[in-house]
């Protein structure tokens, strides 16, 4: 085992003069236990097992990532991260709950029930630690987008999928899969030239990036300081390379290395930025904050299943609200979905920009109450704005169709690929819930009842709740949605009679009176919102 170490220190020396790895690499300062505020008692079970079960194997093992800087700040990790030198193959051998996941680069998922915790072998390069082949959200296909000819009718659409629990990046959200095969230590001679080791585009994205390292090597790939720190399971002290624990105490969200570079290398980084700003409320460092402008157009050349994962983790995990906020900023919202940024920009106090806000906030605040929450809803909010543009541009007596109101979701959910790829799944549940609105606004006898028991019924009433609240759609009617799903079957269906003789007046498409209520027609309804 030793002798293994030392030939990947040996093997480190090839990659000294990778950009964002200092030349004169510093020695981790080790801050052990007695001054430092990570207590055990803070960190996962399991992942402490796993961690005591490396050690005695013979291997080191650290709590890496997020984990250290979150148990550090106060504030409960998402999930737990493990970096150790023991390859994949022999992390697979000392667990039997244990699996290896990606295609290339091979990292080990130890099962504990729900919770599971990643276990990576020390690499050496400055690769994104994060960069994805494939996609783990389960039954996801890079394909699945909506095609031009799909438009299926209304009640065939099914988006049964709800996201497990936000925050679990496991379950769900993580869909992440990193570069990387061949452990050059174990396959000396077998084509381990640097040059091949590590690919780039023209702009410095890295594209392939495959070398197993040691700790001190694995720090300087890390993206910022905060991220970079080490929790030993031998003494339980920190290692910390960068700087990340001054950082964190500055409330200080710095790139390790040159910004521009580390940008280069993984244009996701800039998104990373926005997150851990808008979720750790620490502000970004020099350039690690200027240079995004310069750089941000380099979004464009990230797969789109990628961009997709990192919209989820935006505004899934629990600060969606200040997400948006942090993005517009930075002019990042118009890299990730152009539609949507550039109708904020032009109606950005509208009853629509209003809606997103609360919707989010309403997101977060089910996040932090352990509820699950889904995408079809996160873009239902999103698309709101483009999907009234579009709806506002036909003739007016058009916008209250079912198949005007289709059409426009769909348009608008093709409109959004451009940078992400929204699985068919999740739009086609968006159309949905938009598809329900005019129904919920108009509900007919007894009939109405029946809409309860749809699959997405919950999220075309929350949609509607929300219009509601801005002024969108009639207070009355969300009221009375409300109520009956309250009451028993029988006052429910007083509540339906009472309903059936009623003549309501409503709000157009920009919310506002629409004057006298024009005879009911079936399939058509009020549009679902706009400016
Ligand atoms: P959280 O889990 O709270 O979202 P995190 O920092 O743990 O935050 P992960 O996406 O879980 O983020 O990544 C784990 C760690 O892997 C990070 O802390 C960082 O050290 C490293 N990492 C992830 N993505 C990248 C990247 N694109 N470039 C460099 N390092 C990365
Ligand atoms: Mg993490």
């Amino acid at each position: 085992m030793r002798r293994l170490f030392q030939l990947k220190r040996n093997l480190s020396i090839l990659n000294d003069d990778l950009p964002g790895i200092p030349a004169n690499r510093p020695a981790a300062r080790i801050i052990p236990r007695a001054e430092h505020s990570i207590s055990r008692n803070a960190i996962s079970p399991n992942a402490l097992r796993v961690l005591y079960r490396l050690r005695e194997a013979g291997y080191e093992a650290f709590l890496v990532g997020g984990c250290v800087r979150d148990l550090l700040i106060g504030i409960t990790p998402k999930d737990f991260d493990i970096a150790t030198s023991a390859l994949p193959e022999e992390v697979k051998r000392t667990f039997r709950n244990c699996r290896l996941i990606g295609r290339r680069f091979r990292l080990a998922h130890v099962f504990f029930g729900r919770e599971i915790i990643e276990v990576a072998t020390f690499r050496a390069t400055s690769s994104p630690v994060d960069e994805p082949i494939e996609s783990t959200i389960p039954d996801l296909d890079d394909d699945e987008v909506l095609e031009d000819d799909e438009l299926l009718d209304d009640d065939e659409a099914d988006e049964s999928t709800v996201l497990a629990e936000a925050g679990s990046h496991r379950t769900g959200i993580h869909a992440v899969t990193p570069l990387v095969e061949r452990d050059r230590s174990r396959h000396a001679g077998a084509g381990d030239d640097d040059d091949e080791d590590r690919v780039t585009d023209e702009h410095g994205r890295i594209l392939r990036d495959n070398a197993y390292g040691t700790i001190d090597d694995d720090v300087w790939r890390r993206d910022f300081t905060a991220n970079a720190l080490y929790y030993n399971i031998a003494d339980f002290s920190i290692w910390d390379y960068a700087g990340g624990v001054e950082d964190i105490q500055a409330r200080r969200l710095k790139l390790i290395g040159d910004p521009v570079t580390r940008y280069r290398e993984d244009p996701v980084r800039m998104l990373r930025a926005a997150r851990f700003e808008a979720k750790l409320g620490f502000s970004l460092d020099g350039e690690t904050g200027s240079s995004i402008p310069e750089l941000r157009s380099l979004l464009a050349s990230v797969p789109p299943a990628r961009l997709f994962d990192e919209t989820l983790k935006l505004f899934l995990t629990g600060h969606g609200a200040m997400s948006l906020v942090v993005l517009q900023q930075h002019g990042l919202l118009g890299e990730l979905l152009p539609t949507v940024a550039a109708y904020l920009d032009k109606h950005p106090e509208g009853a629509v920009a209003r809606l997103l806000r609360q919707g989010l906030l309403n997101t977060d605040q089910r996040v932090a109450q352990g509820k699950p929450v889904t995408p079809t809803f996160l873009f239902a909010l999103l698309l709101y704005g483009p999907i009234a543009e579009i709806i506002e541009k036909q003739p007016q007596e058009k916008w209250h169709d079912i198949g005007t109101i289709v059409d426009a979701v769909d348009r608008a959910a093709r409109g959004a690929q451009g940078r992400i790829s929204i699985p068919k799944r999740f739009s086609l549940g968006v159309r949905e819930m938009f598809a329900a609105q005019p129904r919920l606004e108009q509900p007919r006898g007894r009939r109405a009842l029946r809409m309860l028991e749809q699959p997405r019924f919950r999220a075309g009433f929350d949609l509607l709740l929300l219009r509601a609240d801005m002024g969108l759609a009639s207070r009355e009617l969300a009221d009375w949605w409300t109520k009956v799903q309250e009451v028993s079957q029988p006052d429910r269906e007083a509540l339906a009679d009472a309903l059936g003789g009623q003549r309501r007046e409503g709000e157009g498409a920009a919310g506002g009176r629409r004057g006298p209520r024009r005879r009911r027609r079936r399939g058509r309804g009020r549009a679902p919102a706009a400016t």
